[in-house]
């Protein structure tokens, strides 16, 4: 059956075409854009023939007229017999016909010259959508060529590509045919691999995907479980995983300091000092973590847990160990309020036992920073704490063993190799921290050459929180409540939504600031403000204010997303819930439940809500665990809204899908050691295949 199968292959989508059109516009397409494969970001054949199809549309039958079924796309051959312009809505309006019945086509732009193309009499081959009109079926905009009736027809499905503006289907067609025809599409894996993982050829696969034959599955290749399109995404995933080991391999080689446990058993002392006990999977991490550091080959781990899982204790252990073998220790975090936070829980810690510490922001007096800066040259301070200011060129170590990068994701690899190159002489040892729990195969799939600890579970003492949603109808009923439970002596986040322009979301922030400082009239004076455009002194103001207990409502903008430690804060509400993604929201409602009070926490949301929406906020109600969420989150997001667009090699990945793929990601896994060990000549040329020169960015 003849069939346009997606929306996009809907006539209007298309360039409304004239017999011929498609060389015409073709023509036009090269004078308008110099370059077009530019545009669409293909550079070299291999880029253009893995350029793959959206969708296919079925041309190889022809339907005769009477045989047309509403709505479902059809290629027609027929004779024009009249042509004319006019109607309520200029149009142009052709009847054609064949033995078995006629069809009006309609075009609603159109050039004057048409209607001398669309002479009575010409024969036409005619791609369209019918649908049923007034007097029998019509295409609107259809695509037409002019043919006769025993022009053969396509032996083929014909292709339809992600296009942009101006660049018509059948020049990207041409385009990518003669990709293939200049390029080597031998056969570069081992036959054996091939059948290990039960993979097609690589060049019959992609000819296959570029022009199907007639009698190939459309719903395998649109739902891209075809074998060929296994084999595309199985061949990218094997170059990455490749990419990954060879990083690996290379850092094995670099020298690190090794850090041998010291006699001054700073970390033992730490530990004791503590005001809890670690849990065994802290322990367990931070036995990885030293022992790690113990070698002389750079170390480069994740440590990820779930929101208040603790991690921060695992990085002052770790960078005990490092101090107390004479090695400098660099912490640096995304925002300020997480920095400042750092500081002052390390300081705390650290400072009784003899560490000095420095403390680098972006917006410092000079005088000040002239003074850190001399701490971390000297060696006088023995950890360095701060944001993106500790990477910058002005920053020098006398001796820097080891860096932690809190929620790493949102740093890029770029930051992250800055902060490794002060380790000066030696690479100093990594620690990358993140707190989106990332699922195992992404993990596996972008951090392949990373070691993972993971912190099990939550440290003891933790009531769950207690989640409900809110229609925003309610917004009174909620303010209510909050205003009563902080009489009662509780503290409480109120978040309010993430708006695209910055002063919007502002002036959200504002007004429900002042929305809160009514609702608690005498008490006014408990509501705090805290949004990205404060000055930083003012953050660190407000937020030592809510810690300390002198303010018990804090309105703000998403900027407490991450990291933000109150133990006391027991209620979080966020307004337009429906605006945040899964993980956000996770990230959120983390930031209460930290102390043994019950918690609860109240999402609002503004009707109507999409699916998705609704199936977020009932995820986060029925789950509070954040590798279920963040699994749930990949499958309705996928994995770069998971992450943040900076998190490297997600743009690596066009085809394969690591929300769906996941056997792919350890088959290629496996081959991708196989192939290294056993086949070290077919590696590279896949590799050369894959990433061309861009080998390099899995470089850190
Ligand atoms: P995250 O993993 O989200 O960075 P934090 O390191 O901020 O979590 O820890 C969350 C809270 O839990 C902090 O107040 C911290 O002091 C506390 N905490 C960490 N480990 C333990 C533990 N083993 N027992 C009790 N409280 C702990
Ligand atoms: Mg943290």
């Amino acid at each position: 059956m003849p069939t346009a199968r997606k929306p996009a292959a809907k006539p209007a989508a298309r360039s409304a075409a004239a017999p011929d059109a498609g060389r015409a516009t073709a023509r036009a397409d090269r004078k308008r854009a110099t370059d077009p494969g530019e545009r669409l970001g293909l550079h070299s054949d291999w880029d253009w023939a893995l350029h793959l199809p959206l969708h296919y549309l079925d041309e190889t039958r022809l339907t005769p007229i009477a045989a047309l079924r509403d709505g479902v796309g059809a290629v027609v051959q027929a004779c024009v017999r009249r042509a004319e312009v006019g109607g309520g809505r200029r149009q142009l309006r052709v009847v054609v016909d064949d033995d078995s019945g006629s069809l009006e086509l309609r075009f609603f732009h159109f050039y004057p010259n048409w209607s001398r193309q669309y002479a009575v009499g010409k024969a036409l081959r005619i791609r369209g959508e019918p649908r049923r009109g007034l007097y029998g079926f019509e295409m609107v905009h259809p695509s037409c060529r002019v043919a006769t009736p025993d022009a053969p027809l396509p032996q083929r499905l014909t292709a339809v590509y992600p296009s942009a503006a101006g660049i018509s289907q059948d020049w990207l067609r041409a385009a990518v045919a003669a990709a293939l025809r200049r390029l080597d599409l031998s056969e570069c894996l081992p036959d054996e691999l091939l059948r290990r993982h039960a993979l097609p050829p690589i060049g019959p696969s992609l000819r296959l995907l570029h022009a199907p034959p007639p009698d190939t599955v459309l719903a395998e290749l649109e739902a891209r479980t075809h074998p060929a399109w296994r084999r595309i995404k199985f061949d990218e995933l094997l170059a990455q995983q490749m990419a990954q080991q060879l990083a690996r391999a290379r850092r094995a080689t670099l020298r690190a300091w090794a850090m041998p446990t010291g006699d001054g058993q700073l970390a033992q002392r730490l530990r004791q000092a503590l005001p809890f006990t670690p849990t065994a999977s802290q322990d367990a991490c931070t036995a990885e973590i030293v022992a790690d550091l113990q070698r002389a080959q750079p170390m480069h781990r994740l440590l990820q847990g779930d929101v208040g899982s603790g991690k921060t204790v695992v990085a002052a252990l770790a960078a005990a160990h490092a101090l107390d073998a004479g090695f400098q220790c660099a912490l640096m975090a995304p925002t300020d309020i997480l920095a400042g936070q750092h500081l002052r829980k390390l300081a705390e810690w650290l400072q009784p036992l003899g560490v000095g510490v420095a403390w680098l922001r972006g917006a410092q007096k000079p005088r000040e920073r002239a003074a850190e800066l001399a701490r971390a040259a000297s060696g006088e301070a023995g950890l360095v704490v701060g944001t993106h200011a500790v990477i910058q060129d002005s920053v020098r170590f006398a001796r820097l063993g080891l860096a932690i990068v809190d929620e790493q994701h949102r740093f890029g690899v770029a930051q992250r190799l800055q902060l490794r190159a002060k380790g000066g002489e030696r690479e100093p040892h990594l620690l990358m921290m993140s707190a989106t729990p990332i699922p195992r195969t992404l993990a596996m799939a972008l951090f392949g050459d990373l070691d993972v600890s993971t912190i099990a579970g939550m440290p003891p003492g933790r009531t769950p929180v207690r989640t409900r949603v809110f229609d925003e109808a309610r917004r009174d009923a909620v303010i209510a409540r909050v205003s009563e439970q902080i009489a009662e002596g509780r503290q409480a986040y109120w978040v309010c939504p993430l708006i695209e322009e910055g002063d919007s979301e502002l002036r959200a922030a504002e007004a429900a600031y002042a929305e809160l400082q009514g609702a608690l009239g005498e008490h006014a004076a408990w509501v705090g403000l805290l949004h990205g455009r404060l000055p930083a002194a003012r953050k660190a103001e407000v937020m030592d204010d809510f810690a300390a207990g002198r303010l018990r409502l804090l309105v703000a903008t998403t900027v407490i997303e991450v990291g933000v430690d109150v133990p006391a804060a027991t209620l979080m509400v966020v307004e337009h819930a429906e605006r945040f993604g899964l993980s956000q929201l996770h990230q959120l409602r983390g930031r209460v439940g930290r102390g043994g009070g019950a918690s609860e926490c109240l999402l609002l949301f503004a009707a109507p809500l999409s699916a998705t929406a609704r199936a977020r906020l009932q995820a986060l109600r029925d789950s509070a665990d954040g590798f279920e969420l963040a699994n749930r989150d990949l499958e309705l997001r996928g994995p770069g809204e998971l992450l943040g667009r900076r998190q490297s090699g997600l743009q690596a990945l066009r085809h394969a899908d690591l929300a769906h793929d996941a056997d792919l990601v350890e088959h290629a896994r496996d081959a991708a050691a196989w192939l290294l060990q056993h086949a070290p000549q077919a590696a590279r040329a896949h590799l050369e295949r894959w990433l061309g020169g861009g080998v390099d960015w899995l470089a850190a």
